[in-house]
């Protein structure tokens, strides 16, 4: 199928001709294709978000805007598996998975719904009876949302949901190798009832990319994705003053004590690196493991990963479908082959998988150090590192230039809290691994970014504080004293 963009409330094909083809890594076909927009596509969009905002949709009531989150997401639970398919079909993510994320995005929608009559400031009390002060938290106006290629309904709801709760517009550039599911979303946001140009959805690669991260009419954009693209669009984003929100990669550490109770803790790492075949920012490719306990731990977690059943995405027993594009698989292919090569030991993984498909892997015996402990893979590789005690647990785990996500499994309750206080990362999962909310902070430090998504935190980032000072007196005061 031939899909349009959205702008303006028009469904376009842009102006430059070009289109893109949407692959289906299981089968290897194409299955649809989609506009490369040009700069001037991408002009378009943010001028049509840009004069929505200041001509209605600023003056909006919240409950109104909540009454039109409530309705996408409503459309999003009654299209989930329509929705998931069709995502599943592009990324190779297995169908319940992507099901899944669609049912949480909805949940997303509705948690935001919540807030958008609720946006309130503050009254300040001054030093002077005769001052008046208070803030007004206001929407930022136009936000570009641009997502990566890993759950595209699941990144975009993180950053839709909020930026519209607060009052904003928005221009969406899904990725390029996976933009089929939220182009499939511009029917639901028309049956939603969205006013045409709140939701602009332009789709292309890089080239749309920039265009969008460096337009000056932006009030901030919201990137999710890899590393050096977030620092591409940061320094983009210092020329114009506009401000970003970054949920980059992350080399996770999974944490378990010789006190866990080891078979959730091994069902944890299990889930931590090879749920959507490891193709998550938060996936736990670092599993540390108490010397005491690390050989039975990873041996078990190499008996699970052996017994995996690779396959079609869209077959409900498949447990991980392909990787999701053929640079990505070589360059997954070409981390497990040099960390072989560097001495890491492998206890699951061995022998050549077909196509796009890279059989879960387990390396014992890996030294922090090295490459395969430091390195984002983002595919199904995990690195087991022992330890020794506490101390060097933490050291090891925060020993890393990001900083997303962890986990730790210990039955000693003092233990999970100070441990957790000492984890240099946006999220801690005590013994629990990859479990998401709507309601909690999700977002990293160091090189995984920063800014929050999710939780009345992610607010923040869409809107902005204005003060309003009232003087109540018959000020006749010397002009130029200093005014408290
Ligand atoms: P990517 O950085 O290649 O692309 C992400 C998006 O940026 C795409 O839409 C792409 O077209 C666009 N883009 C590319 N160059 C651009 C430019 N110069 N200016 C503006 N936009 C540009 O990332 P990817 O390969 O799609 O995704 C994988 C990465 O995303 C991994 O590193 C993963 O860890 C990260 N990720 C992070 C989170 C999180 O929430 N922290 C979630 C999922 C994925």
């Amino acid at each position: 199928m031939d899909h349009t963009m959205l702008i303006g409330g028009e469904r376009t094909n842009g102006t430059g001709g070009t289109r893109l083809d949407a692959l289906n890594p299981y089968t290897g076909t194409a299955f649809g294709t989609f506009p490369d927009a040009t700069e001037a596509d991408v002009a378009a969009a943010v001028h049509a978000a840009a004069t929505t905002f200041a001509a209605t949709w600023s003056g909006t009531p919240g409950l109104e805007r909540a009454r039109l989150l409530h309705n996408l997401a409503d459309l999003l639970d009654e299209n989930a598996e329509a929705l998931g398919r069709l995502e599943s079909q592009d990324t190779g993510k297995l169908v319940r998975e992507t099901t899944g994320q669609v049912r949480f995005a909805a949940r997303n929608y509705r948690f935001f719904a919540g807030c958008a009559d609720k946006l309130s400031g503050r009254t300040i009390p001054m030093d002077s009876d005769a001052l008046f002060d208070y803030t007004l938290r206001e929407p930022v106006g136009v936000a570009a949302l641009i997502t990566a290629w890993n759950s595209p309904m699941q990144l975009l709801a993180n950053k839709l949901a909020p930026a519209l709760a607060a009052g904003n517009c928005v221009v969406i550039k899904p990725s390029e190798h996976a933009s089929m599911s939220t182009l499939a979303l511009i029917d639901i946001v028309e049956r939603a009832g969205f006013p045409p140009g709140v939701i602009n959805i332009v789709t292309g690669a890089a080239t749309a990319g920039s265009a969008l991260t460096a337009d000056p009419r932006l009030g901030r954009i919201s990137f999710t994705g890899g590393v050096a693209t977030g620092q591409a669009i940061a320094a983009a984003a210092a020329r114009t003053l506009v401000p970003v929100t970054l949920e980059l990669g992350g080399k996770s550490p999974n944490i378990v004590f010789d006190d866990a109770d080891l078979d959730r803790a091994i069902t944890g790492a299990v889930a931590g690196i090879f749920a959507a075949g490891g193709q998550t920012c938060i996936a736990g490719s670092r599993l540390l493991v108490q010397r005491t306990v690390a050989d039975r731990v990873a041996e078990a977690v190499a008996e699970r990963a052996r017994t995996i059943r690779l396959g079609d995405p869209l077959d409900p027993e498949t447990q991980i479908g392909p990787l999701a594009n053929p640079p990505h698989h070589a360059r997954v292919t070409g981390m497990i082959e040099a960390a072989a090569g560097a001495g890491a030991r492998m206890l699951a993984g061995e022998g050549p998988a077909e196509g796009l498909f890279v059989r879960p892997t387990v390396f014992a015996g890996v030294d922090n150090s090295m490459t395969i402990a430091r390195e984002e893979v983002f595919g199904p590789v995990l690195a087991v590192i022992p330890f020794d005690d506490e101390d060097e647990a933490v050291a090891i785990a925060n020993d890393s230039e990001y900083g997303l996500a962890s986990g730790l499994w210990t039955r000693d309750l003092a233990r999970a809290h100070r441990v957790a206080r000492r984890l240099v990362a946006g999220t801690v999962w005590v013994n629990t691994y990859r479990t998401s909310a709507a309601q909690a902070p999700f977002g990293g430090v160091r090189r995984s970014g920063y800014g929050r998504e999710r939780g009345v935190e992610a607010l923040d980032e869409y809107l902005r504080t204005k003060n309003v000072m009232i003087d109540l007196s018959d000020d006749t005061r010397d002009p130029f004293a200093m005014r408290t």
